[in-house]
C-alpha cells in the first residue's frame, strides 16, 4: 500500500487526439469534507484507508487540486437518447483525471463526477448533488459485490455550495473507477460527423487496451461488436435475474466493456412486476425493467451502425446477429441456477412460472428468491415460510409440487442446493428506502453513518447478517411516495 502521492498516472485515454476529448480542470468547491468512501475501491488504486485522513486527497476528490501525472480532461460523445440521436453530449459534469496503472498491472481511470461545467455541459451546471452521489456509490459497490460488471466508486466528497434542482440541494462529487468509460456514444458520435478515421482509431485504442486478444487480427472490428454484444447480453442477464433496473439506457450510458454505467434513477425490483419504471421521467416505459434486454439490442443496433464504415453492413448485423441467443442462454442458466436447478428446457419452464405467480401475486422478488433456498422438497411439506406470501395459495402449491418433484429429480439434496442458492440468491440490495433513509440522515442531519451501515451490508449480499434483518424487509409504506427521475 502507497501514498496518494506515489500513485503512478499513465494516461491512456489522453494520448489519443484531442477529437476525442477537451481539456478541462475541475472548478473547485468550498470546503469539501469526507461523506464515505470504499477501502474495496482504495485497494484498487494500491491506497490504504489511511489515506483518507489527508486533507490533501480530498482537496484532490473535491477537484481543487490535481497530483502531477494527471491530465484532466472531458470526453466528448453523443448518444441515443430514448430514442433520439443527440448530436453532441460528452462529460458534461464528469471529468477524467487520468489513469492509475496499479501494482498488478491493471489500468483504472479515476473520474470525478460533479467536478464542474466542461465544454459539454449544455445548459447544465456541472454538478451532481449529495442524493444522487449517494445513490450511485452505493450501488456501484453493490453491483460488484453482486458479482455484476459494474463502474466503481472510491468516495463521495460534499460542499455545502449550494445546487439548484427541483429545491436546493448541495453539491457533491463521486469518484468513479473504471478500466474505461468509452461508451457506444463515443463511436457514434464520429459516425454522424462522417469521422471514419476517428471511429477506427477509437475501436483501434478500445481493442488494443480491453480486447487485447483481438489485436493481432487482420481485420478485428467484427469479432470486436461481437464481443462487445456478448458482453452486454451476459451484462442484461445478470440485470434481469437480480432485478435491477438502470432507468436510462440511452446509448451514452452503455459501456464498451459491458459494465453497468452512469447510475441515475435506477431501482431494484421490490415487488415483481415486469413493467416496472423506476425512471419518474419515462412516461412511455421505454426503460420499463422487462424492456432492457431488447433496449440492450436496440442500443447494439446503433452501435453497429456506428462501426459500418469498418465493415459492411451484412458483417455488421452478423456481428450482433447472437446477441438475442447469447442474452436468453445466459438469463436461462442464471434463473435456473438462482432456483438450484439445471440449466434446460423444463427448469426455465419452472422459473418463468413461478415469475407469473409472483407477479400476479406481487410478491417481493428477492425475498421470495431467498426463501426458496430454504426449500424442503420432501412430497407433502408444505414450505409455509413462501406459501404464507401468497394470497393464491392453490397457485403456489400447484407450482411447488413441480418444482419439488424437479429437485427430487435433479437435486444435490435440499442442503447443498440450499447453500449454493444462497450464493447467488441475495439476501440483501440496495431497495430505494434503504438509499432514501440514508440520504434523508446526511442531507438532514450530516450524519453519514447510515451510508456507511448499508455500504458494509450490501458487500455481504449473501450473508446472513442477523443484526440487519430488518433491511432484508419488504419496504414500508412511506416508500411508495418515493420518486426517482432524472433530475441529478
Ligand atoms: P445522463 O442522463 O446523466 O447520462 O446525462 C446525459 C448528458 O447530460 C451527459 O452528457 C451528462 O454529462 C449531461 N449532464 C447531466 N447532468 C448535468 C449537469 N448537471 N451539468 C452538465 N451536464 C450534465
Ligand atoms: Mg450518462
Amino acid at each position: 500500500m502507497s501514498s496518494h502521492r506515489d500513485l503512478v498516472f499513465d494516461n491512456g485515454f489522453a494520448r489519443l487526439p484531442e477529437a476525442y476529448y477537451s481539456r478541462v480542470c475541475p472548478t473547485p468547491v468550498p470546503d469539501p469534507y469526507l461523506v464515505c468512501y470504499s477501502a474495496e475501491a482504495l485497494a484498487l488504486l494500491d491506497l490504504d484507508a489511511s489515506e483518507m485522513t489527508q486533507p490533501e486527497l480530498i482537496e484532490i476528490l473535491a477537484g481543487n487540486r490535481l497530483l502531477p501525472g494527471m491530465d484532466a480532461m472531458a470526453a466528448l460523445y453523443a448518444g441515443h437518447q430514448f430514442g433520439h440521436y443527440v448530436p453532441q453530449l460528452g462529460d458534461g459534469r464528469a471529468i477524467l483525471l487520468g489513469e492509475v496503472k496499479n501494482s498488478r498491472g491493471e489500468g483504472w481511470e479515476i473520474q470525478l463526477k460533479g467536478a464542474g461545467r466542461t465544454p459539454y455541459s449544455r445548459g447544465g451546471d456541472g454538478r451532481a448533488v449529495l442524493r444522487s452521489s449517494i445513490r450511485e456509490f452505493l450501488c456501484s459497490e453493490a453491483m460488484h459485490a453482486l458479482g455484476i460488471p459494474t463502474t466503481r466508486a472510491l468516495a463521495i466528497v460534499g460542499s455545502d455550495r449550494p445546487v439548484y434542482r427541483e429545491e436546493e440541494e448541495t453539491a457533491a462529487l463521486v469518484t468513479r473507477l473504471a478500466p474505461s468509460f468509452v461508451r457506444f456514444g463515443s463511436f457514434e458520435v464520429f459516425y454522424y460527423r462522417n469521422q471514419v478515421e476517428s471511429i477506427k482509431h477509437l475501436a483501434d485504442y478500445v481493442i488494443a487496451r480491453y480486447y487485447p486478444e483481438l489485436a493481432g487480427r487482420s481485420d478485428p472490428y467484427p469479432e470486436f461488436l461481437r464481443q462487445v454484444s456478448l458482453r452486454t447480453a451476459g451484462l442484461m442477464a445478470q440485470w434481469q435475474a437480480v432485478g435491477f433496473s438502470h432507468g436510462v439506457m440511452n446509448t451514452d450510458n452503455m459501456s464498451i466493456l459491458g459494465l453497468t454505467l452512469d447510475y441515475g434513477p435506477f431501482g431494484f425490483l421490490d415487488a415483481f412486476e415486469p413493467g416496472y419504471i423506476c425512471n419518474h421521467s419515462d412516461t412511455s416505459g421505454r426503460y420499463a425493467f422487462d424492456q432492457q434486454p431488447n433496449v440492450a439490442a436496440w442500443n447494439l443496433t446503433k452501435l453497429a451502425q456506428a462501426l459500418v464504415p469498418l465493415m459492411s453492413v451484412e458483417t455488421a448485423s452478423a456481428a450482433i446477429g447472437d446477441y438475442p441467443q447469447a442474452f436468453n442462454q445466459a438469463y436461462i442458466d442464471r434463473m435456473a441456477a438462482r432456483f438450484g436447478l439445471p440449466p434446460g428446457r423444463d427448469t426455465a419452464g419452472l422459473a418463468m412460472d413461478a415469475l407469473q405467480l409472483l407477479a400476479r401475486n406481487r410478491i417481493d422478488y428477492t425475498i421470495f428468491m431467498r426463501r426458496l433456498c430454504d426449500f424442503d422438497s420432501t412430497p407433502g411439506t408444505l414450505n409455509p415460510a413462501l406459501r404464507d406470501l401468497f394470497l393464491d395459495r392453490a397457485g403456489f402449491d400447484s407450482w411447488a409440487a413441480r418444482y419439488a418433484a424437479a429437485l427430487r429429480q435433479n437435486g444435490p439434496g435440499d442442503a447443498a442446493r440450499g447453500q449454493a442458492m444462497r450464493t447467488l440468491n441475495p439476501k440483501y440490495i440496495l431497495r430505494n428506502h434503504l438509499a432514501e433513509t440514508a440520504i434523508r440522515r446526511a442531507a438532514d442531519e450530516r450524519d453519514y453513518s447510515e451510508i456507511n451501515r448499508l455500504h458494509a451490508l450490501l458487500t455481504r449480499p449473501f450473508d446472513e447478517q442477523p443484526a440487519y434483518e430488518a433491511y432484508a424487509a419488504e419496504p414500508p409504506d412511506w416508500a411508495r411516495k418515493i420518486e426517482v427521475s432524472c433530475s441529478s
